[in-house]
């Protein structure tokens, strides 16, 4: 304050005690930058520590693990949600413990961790993962129970995969979606090719949809014979994609995103549907009854109205259900659930005929083929492709055929692409072949032509 000359004559302070207000702070920042089970840093905290190091030094090489602990849900489902918790605040410690000092470690999400280490290029890193694998192998105690996870890694280094946070990020995650997509616990290092594979998927998805309404999906029918005779007995029907632009797109390359993306449903009954239509067609020009077989994903089988939606199209195709042939994996058989057995019951009451398709490259278990009404196994075409060479194939093909035999369960071989290969199935005793050898599967429109040269009727 200043008196009447302009002096200066006194100060005023006014203060105020602000520790509640900064306590309260912390704890605001602490709640929004926690996770409260681990005690971790959550997604937020870990984006800003990422941001922050990315502002302060660009050059020095770090590395990103993202950390995915496999099969979780199982764990809680069967385990129930407390021990899953607790189980969570062990294996958190673990990470913990087994990092140095300089790697931040947070929880990203309900079984997701990640790692950011500092100073580390390509090599360490690698390491680091490893070490964290091997770390969440050991079993562990929880409630009293001993329990074993497994865990899956996807690394991405800057600046060599990434020079800004969100690439990184992004880069990161490819590369664990890829350690998982390939069977778990491992570690994934990111590289462009799976860049390009993200895209493509993309790519897919978008135009999927509008591929089903604008006409641009195909089937084509590949032969199937009865090899004592030689006779046609129907054909397997094979989806294409008649893309605008990429010309013809093999399903191998859109099933399992159509299977994500649950597409395949309508793609399903739409196949289902054309397969029919074209045994019919087949038979009201003379060429006899013909089976139709159409394959079938595991993803249609969660679809509660797949049965109806099957029964409904032989209905309206006037298509006896002895003719349509439902091809099926092993995998649903083996992941089966109460409802699943249901459905093949009721789909094996109508008279479809049942086959297990790819038989070879899965379980391979018989005990399941028993449990399941099913008539027909196929032999996977990586078993044929190597007769007369391999020695294994050959053993493996010739003892499956006979205990399929004895199950009472017709056999087919598919992919035979030699007269020798033909000649040891027949010898054999194969039923049923199919392959490059008799025909590569062939559009609707010259079906007709091409069967007309197949001797017909039914097996002898
Ligand atoms: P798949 O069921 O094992 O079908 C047989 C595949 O082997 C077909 O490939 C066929 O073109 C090919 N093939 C046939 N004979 C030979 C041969 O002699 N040598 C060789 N190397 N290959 C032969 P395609 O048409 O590319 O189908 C690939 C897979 O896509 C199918 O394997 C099947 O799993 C799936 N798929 C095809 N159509 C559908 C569908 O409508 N729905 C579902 N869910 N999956 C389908
Ligand atoms: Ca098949
Ligand atoms: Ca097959």
């Amino acid at each position: 304050m200043y008196g009447d000359n302009r002096e200066l004559t006194h100060y005023i302070g006014i203060y105020e005690d602000i520790t509640q207000n900064k306590l309260a702070q912390q704890r605001i920042e602490r709640l929004a930058y926690t996770d409260n089970l681990t005690n971790l840093g959550n997604r937020p905290a870990f984006i800003r520590n990422l941001d922050e190091r990315f502002a302060r030094d660009s050059d020095t090489p770090i590395s990103l693990l993202l950390v995915d602990i496999d099969n979780f849900k199982r764990i809680n489902d069967s385990l129930g949600h407390q021990t899953g918790d607790k189980l969570l605040i062990s294996l958190a410690r673990r990470l913990r413990n087994s990092l140095s000092t300089s790697g931040s470690l947070a929880r990203f999400a309900s079984n997701e961790f990640a790692v950011l280490l500092d100073d580390t290029d390509l090599e360490s890193g690698q390491q680091v993962a490893s070490q964290l694998l091997t770390t969440l192998d050991k079993p562990m105690f929880v409630d009293n129970q001993l329990i074993s996870v497994t865990g899956s890694v996807g690394l991405a280094c800057a600046p060599l995969h990434g020079r800004d946070p969100q690439t990184l990020m992004r880069n990161a995650g490819l590369a664990l979606h890829k350690a998982k997509a390939n069977g778990k616990h491992q570690v994934q290092v990111f590289t462009e090719a799976l860049n390009a594979e993200a895209s493509y998927k993309l790519f897919v998805e978008n135009n999927l949809r509008r591929a089903l309404t604008q006409n641009e999906l195909d089937v084509f029918y590949q032969p199937k014979l009865c090899l004592r005779s030689g006779r046609l007995l129907g054909m397997e029907a094979l989806l294409r994609w008649n893309h605008p632009e990429k010309g013809m797109i093999r399903p191998d390359q859109f099933i399992s995103v159509a299977e994500e993306t649950g597409l395949i449903i309508p793609i399903g009954k739409w196949i289902a549907r054309q397969a029919c239509r074209m045994s019919k067609q087949l038979s009201a020009n003379g060429m006899g009854n013909l089976q139709v077989a159409i394959n079938l994903s595991p993803k249609q089988f969660s679809d509660p109205d797949l049965v109806a939606s099957i029964a409904t199209i032989l209905k309206e195709e006037q298509l006896p259900a002895n003719l349509l042939e439902l091809e099926l994996t092993e995998g649903l058989l083996l992941e089966a659930t109460e409802d699943t057995r249901l459905q093949l019951d009721q789909l094996k009451s109508f008279g479809l005929t049942l086959a297990m398709d790819d038989f070879g490259t899965g379980y391979s278990s018989l005990s399941y083929l028993k449990k399941f009404p099913i008539d027909i196994i196929k032999i996977d075409r990586s078993f044929i492709h190597e007769i007369p060479d391999n020695q294994d194939d050959m053993e493996i093909t010739s003892a499956v055929i006979a205990m399929a035999h004895n199950l009472k369960l017709k056999v087919v071989a598919e992919g035979i692409e030699t007269a020798e290969q033909l000649a040891f199935l027949r010898r054999h005793r194969c039923d049923v072949g199919q392959g490059y050898l008799f025909d590569r599967p062939i559009p609707g429109a010259e079906l007709l032509e091409k069967l007309k040269r197949y001797p017909r009727g039914p097996i002898a």
